[in-house]
Formats: C-alpha cells, sequence, structure tokens
C-alpha cells in the first residue's frame, strides 16, 4: 500500500511538473490550464487516493462505471470538499439523466440528438433547482468521415448556435481526441482553428479539450486548457 501511493504521488508530481512546464514553455500561465485524471477502470478508492494528492478534476467516460465510483467517493468524502467529474466518453442519450447527477462538465457532444436529450434534463433540474448550469464542450469529428462521431468543424458554427439556445447551458469550448492515423499535432493545429472560429463569435467559449497521456505536451502547445490523463498518472488497468 505504501508503495502503490508513493508511485501514484510520483507519477501525479512528475506529469504535474511537466504540465506546469509545458504551459511555460508556450508563454502561457499553468493555472489557466486543468489537469483532469482518467480515472476509468480504476476503482473508487484511486479517486480517493488522488484527493488525498490534491486531485480535484477527474474524467470517466462510461456511465455504468462511474455512476456507483462517483456516488462512493461522494459517500466518503462528504460534502465540503471542492472536486469535479468531467464526462468525457461518448453518452447515450438515456444515461444522460445519470450523467448529469455527478457530472457538471460533458466533454463529449457530439450530436444533435445528445443536445437535445441533455436540453431536456437540464430544463427539468431547473425546474427543481433554478441555479442549475451545466458546461459542455463541443467534441469535434477530426476524420474525414461524417459516419464518426462529433460534430464537423464545417459544422461547428452551426451547431454552436443550437447550444448557445439553452440558457442554462454554458458552451465551454472545443474538444477533441488526436487520430492515431497521423501526427497529433496536425488534429491539435485542426483543433485550435476550429477554437478560433468559435471564440470569434462565442467569446467564452475559449476553453480547448484535448491532449491525453502520449501527447498532451504538444496539445498545451496549441493551446489546449483541459487535458485528459490517464495511465501516464494511474498506472495500467486493472
Ligand atoms: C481514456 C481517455 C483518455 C485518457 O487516455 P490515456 O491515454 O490513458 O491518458 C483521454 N480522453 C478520453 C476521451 C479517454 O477516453
Amino acid at each position: 500500500m505504501p508503495n502503490q501511493n508513493d508511485s501514484l504521488a510520483g507519477r501525479l508530481a512528475g506529469i504535474q511538473s511537466r504540465f506546469d512546464n509545458a504551459f511555460i514553455s508556450a508563454g502561457r500561465n499553468p493555472v489557466d490550464g486543468t489537469l483532469i485524471v482518467v480515472t476509468k477502470n480504476h476503482p473508487a478508492q484511486l479517486v480517493l487516493d488522488l484527493l488525498e494528492l490534491g486531485g480535484r478534476d477527474f474524467g470517466e467516460n462510461r456511465d455504468q462505471e462511474a455512476a456507483p465510483k462517483a456516488k462512493e467517493v461522494a459517500d466518503s468524502v462528504g460534502t465540503g470538499l471542492d472536486y469535479r467529474w468531467h464526462f468525457i466518453g461518448q453518452l447515450q442519450s438515456n444515461k444522460v439523466r445519470s450523467v448529469l447527477q455527478y457530472s457538471k462538465i460533458i466533454h463529449s457532444l457530439d450530436r444533435p440528438s445528445l443536445l437535445t436529450a441533455i436540453g431536456k434534463e437540464v430544463q427539468r433540474k431547473l425546474e427543481v433547482e433554478p441555479e442549475y448550469r451545466l458546461g459542455v464542450f463541443i467534441q469535434l469529428n477530426l476524420t474525414d468521415d461524417p459516419a464518426r462521431g462529433g460534430i464537423q468543424p464545417a459544422n461547428l458554427l452551426d451547431f454552436a448556435s443550437q447550444v448557445s439556445a439553452f440558457s442554462a447551458i454554458d458552451l465551454l469550448g472545443v474538444m477533441g481526441v488526436a487520430s492515431l492515423d497521423r501526427q497529433p499535432e496536425e488534429d491539435f493545429e485542426t483543433i485550435r482553428s476550429c477554437s478560433e472560429q468559435l471564440t470569434g463569435v462565442y467569446p467564452h467559449a475559449r476553453f480547448i479539450s484535448a491532449g491525453m497521456s502520449q501527447d498532451f505536451e504538444a496539445a498545451i502547445k496549441f493551446g489546449a486548457t483541459h487535458v485528459r490523463i490517464g495511465t501516464a498518472i494511474t498506472g495500467t488497468r486493472v
């Protein structure tokens, strides 16, 4: 147990320092970035260990796994500790209600039908909680195949205007996953140019969710604000 904790602490500290250095090299301030530890495939205890080490932002990609984990974490930390779940995986419309119970930031808004489902649930929540707000990133389709998930760059502004029709939904920015077929820099450049288009119309939607264990430093160089790091911190999956 001490060994495992030591190595988790060591990996977190190592990634945090690479994260800070990548921001500084890009002439940016690390406090403007968010390091999300992706805890999928790991138990609630890992999240509790990370909370103790100062981690506050956690990413999950499947509701079936995340919902019970979020409950277990909430039950053991109680109130008073400020931490956030970021939902980063493909989201089925029938899981929206469950996900919005623990997550206030969705990185994977990738299609109009999901926006409709989210909009309905947000409306329902507003009736009991008038101050309720949800943050969303529009997930981009970086492939040439329109059948793949995500909003194609050419449709970004149109989709953003649909998102902005919901007054309780904050459009945070764009999200992308670099393709394995080419250099990640090419995709990060595309994401950056989409972000520039978006902020031209919606100046507050300035965040960029991009970069994972293998490519987060490059993503930060291209403007990423939210990086999603799993294995480089959590180790191999159990
Ligand atoms: C799993 C996952 C990550 C983290 O991947 P690592 O390579 O383990 O850092 C980031 N983003 C998404 C969308 C994921 O599903």
